[in-house]
Formats: C-alpha cells, sequence, structure tokens
C-alpha cells in the first residue's frame, strides 16, 4: 500500500498544452526579425531577454511579449515599425485568449484519485492568466486547491506544504518539467513523475540524469494510474 496521500499536478503542458503556441510565436519574431539578423542571433537575444526580465516581469504571457517588443526594437536599433510591434502585441493577446487543449485522459485520470487522495494543483505564472485557464479548463473541481506560485523552488514548495499541512514524503508531483516540478519536490524528499512535453522553454531545462528512488517518468499522464499501482 503506497504511503502517498497528497497528488500534486502541474498544469501547463502537463494536464493542457501551452509552450506549443510559445514556440509558435517566437517562430513569427524571427521571420519577421529576419532583415536584421539570422534566426540563431534572434533567438539568443530573446532568450536572454525573458531571463533577464522574468525577475521583473514573472513568467507568463505579458512578460513574454513585453520582452519580444523590447527585443524587436533592439534587435532592429529602433527600426522596428509600429505595425510589427503591433502585430507582436496581438501574437501575445492571442496566446491568452485561445481555447485550453487539454490532454487525452486528464479528466479520467483526475477522477481515478479524486475520492483517495488529496488532488493539487501547482501552477506558476501571471495569477490573471493562470486563473483564466483554470477556470477554462473546468477541472477545477477535482481540485482540494489549485494554486499559482511565482516560481517552483524549494523555498515556495516548503512553504506551501507547510501552509497546508503536507507532508513531502507523502506526496508525488507530476509534472513536465524537471527543474520546476522534480527536482525540488526531491530535493524536499517527496516523489515525482516526470511527463516530458514535445518542446520546452529554455529557462526550464536542466541538463544530466536524475537517479533517484523517487523519480518516476511517463511519456504520457494516461499511465500515471498505472504508476500508482506499483508504489
Ligand atoms: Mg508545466
Amino acid at each position: 500500500m503506497s504511503a502517498i496521500e497528497v497528488i500534486a499536478f502541474d498544469a501547463d503542458d502537463t494536464l493542457w498544452h501551452t509552450e506549443q503556441m510559445f514556440q509558435d510565436v517566437q517562430n513569427r519574431l524571427y521571420a519577421m526579425m529576419a532583415t536584421y539578423a539570422s534566426k540563431d542571433e534572434v533567438a539568443a537575444h530573446f532568450h536572454d531577454m525573458e531571463v533577464k526580465n522574468v525577475r521583473l516581469f514573472g513568467y507568463g504571457v505579458k512578460g513574454f511579449t513585453l520582452s519580444m517588443i523590447e527585443s524587436a526594437i533592439e534587435i532592429s536599433a529602433g527600426q522596428v515599425s509600429a505595425a510589427d510591434i503591433h502585430e507582436i502585441v496581438m501574437l501575445g493577446k492571442r496566446i491568452l485568449d485561445a481555447p485550453l487543449n487539454i490532454f487525452p485522459a486528464v479528466e479520467t485520470v483526475l477522477q481515478t484519485f479524486k475520492d483517495d487522495y488529496r488532488l493539487l494543483l501547482i501552477t506558476k505564472g501571471d495569477v490573471l492568466d493562470q486563473r483564466n485557464k483554470i477556470e477554462k479548463s473546468g477541472l477545477e473541481t477535482y481540485f482540494e486547491r489549485t494554486l499559482v506560485v511565482q516560481e517552483k523552488d524549494v523555498a515556495t514548495y516548503r512553504a506551501l506544504f507547510a501552509e497546508h499541512g503536507i507532508d513531502p514524503q507523502r506526496l508525488i508531483m507530476v509534472g513536465n518539467s524537471l527543474k520546476s516540478d522534480v527536482l525540488p519536490i526531491l530535493d524536499l524528499g517527496g516523489s515525482a513523475v516526470h511527463i516530458p512535453y514535445h518542446v520546452t522553454a529554455h529557462f526550464e531545462n536542466v541538463v544530466g540524469r536524475i537517479n533517484h528512488p523517487g523519480f518516476f517518468e511517463l511519456t504520457k499522464i494516461a499511465d500515471f494510474p498505472e504508476l500508482m499501482k506499483s508504489l
């Protein structure tokens, strides 16, 4: 019998598609900047800009959009047109307004566990955007709590678990990011399931292999109930 009492789920790219939309918009930026710099140069400039700005804007579409505008202005040495800046703003708005594309089996998986476990949703990013997505998902009723945090690191998780009376040793976290959903949870003595998404935001990349008794890897969330039976 598993000692797990709490299952925490990441949201973006774990329950529903997100990152692909960001990548599509970035590709549009590369095309827009093609007369000024190569795709690799634009990508590098924009990534540095995002990393630099995240501490001021936080994660999310609004910061992403502002970073694209700032990058476009710098890369073009001020030559980017108002029409192009307008298009960048519209691309950002389109992400905020996009219909939510939930992965297959998510609702079945939540249904499987909702009576026997405490279910949490823990997501980071812009509060309004994340709340809108949670509402659009129609999945809120499955969770004891849905929590939006600024950063998913050891300090944040530790404070959050203390606040909600959760022993990390009795928790398993499911997510697509090794940096945000897996490593800090293992550090705190919990278990974690990594389900990679086909694209990863550059600031979530982690190098190296994880060798830990509480670490599991799956290719899709539909396989999670089977894994839980084996614990
Ligand atoms: Mg995620």
